[in-house]
């Protein structure tokens, strides 16, 4: 029902980044909020495939919707997307929640596979997995966005090329430059896995305090040391899970769909309550909304202490 982009009037500025700029929008005549992405300096050849990859991912519940795309000026390219509530997950993690107990980590590793699945089984390598962008609505549905460096891989060609993405969440593959083959899919799976961890635990993974004197860098303690620990408070299905996610040898990591048949997935969708949202359906006693998840949070922290 967007006809043009100045049907909306732009709200407030949700994120901007390398892509470009991110605003909360409201189509003036039906009040509906929408997300608009503005790309500056028009389409370039990874602006298309972003938009491409968007116009073909309509069908999942674990994709950000693409609503439509506007090319009105010489310059400037428009993706109006549907407004993701609770923001993304790093934002989340800092401000509502904390950190996140192994229910709501088994909760956002379901759908955020169920996604990554869908992804891969459409030949798209995402590349940019990360908690800035994993985005929540408002019901606790998680959602993959921004294929600002993300790849339909065509079968004829060598994919393994080119490592794009964000550095600290990429897989050691990645940064071995004799120029092996490897799955490039598994990437994807790596960088979710130390995510999830991130969630959990509540930082980023490598990289420990005390260890700066040591001097090394990141993606010196990615390719070298061992992949980082779980904490011993953590259940052996979560950790074992984690274990999967972050096998340096991307030949013994576990694909997405591997994984949705993981016991740490498959116990959390047999219980009671969240498991209920991870299946999408509503019950009672479930939780069903952000703040609730909030209090669950912090009455789990507080019977920790
Ligand atoms: P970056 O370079 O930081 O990854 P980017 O320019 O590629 O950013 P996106 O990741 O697509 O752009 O969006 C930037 C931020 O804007 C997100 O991290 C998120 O906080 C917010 N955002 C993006 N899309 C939406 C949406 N549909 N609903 C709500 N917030 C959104
Ligand atoms: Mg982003």
């Amino acid at each position: 029902e967007v006809q043009h982009v100045s049907d909306l009037e732009k709200l407030q500025v949700l994120g901007s980044g390398n892509g470009g700029t991110v605003y909360r929008v409201c189509h003036k005549k039906s009040s509906k909020v929408y997300a608009l992405k503005v790309i500056r300096g028009g389409a370039t050849d990874q602006v298309r495939q972003e938009i491409e990859i968007l116009r073909c991912c309509t069908d999942s519940p674990n994709i950000v919707q693409c609503l439509g795309v506007f090319e009105e000026s010489f310059d400037d390219i428009s993706i109006l997307m549907e407004y993701m509530e609770a923001g993304s997950l790093d934002v989340l993690a800092k401000t509502t929640l904390g950190s996140f107990s192994e229910t709501i980590i088994a909760n956002i590793a379901y759908q955020s596979l169920t996604g990554l699945d869908y992804l891969h089984s459409k030949k798209i390598v995402h590349r940019d997995i990360k908690p800035s962008n994993l985005l929540v609505t408002r019901e606790m549905q998680v959602k993959i966005a921004d294929f600002g460096v993300s790849k339909i891989i065509k079968s004829s060609e060598n994919a393994c090329n080119g490592s794009v993405g964000t550095c600290a969440y990429m897989s050691p593959e990645k940064f071995d430059s004799d120029g092996k083959d490897y799955n490039v899919f598994a990437g994807d799976v790596w960088s979710l896995g130390l995510t999830l961890m991130e969630l959990y635990i509540g930082h980023y993974p490598y990289m420990q305090p005390g260890k700066e004197a040591e001097n090394k860098s990141v993606i010196w303690e990615i390719c070298f040391e061992e992949p980082p620990c779980m904490p011993k408070d953590a259940s052996e299905h979560f950790k074992d899970f984690i274990q999967c996610c972050l096998q340096k040898d991307w030949t013994k990591r576990w694909t997405a769909r591997q994984l949705l048949t993981h016991p740490f997935i498959i116990s959390a969708r047999e219980k009671v309550g969240l498991g209920s949202i991870v299946l999408g359906t509503k019950r009672e006693n479930s939780v069903q909304s952000i703040e609730e998840i909030g209090e669950v949070v912090a009455v789990r922290k507080k019977s920790r202490v």
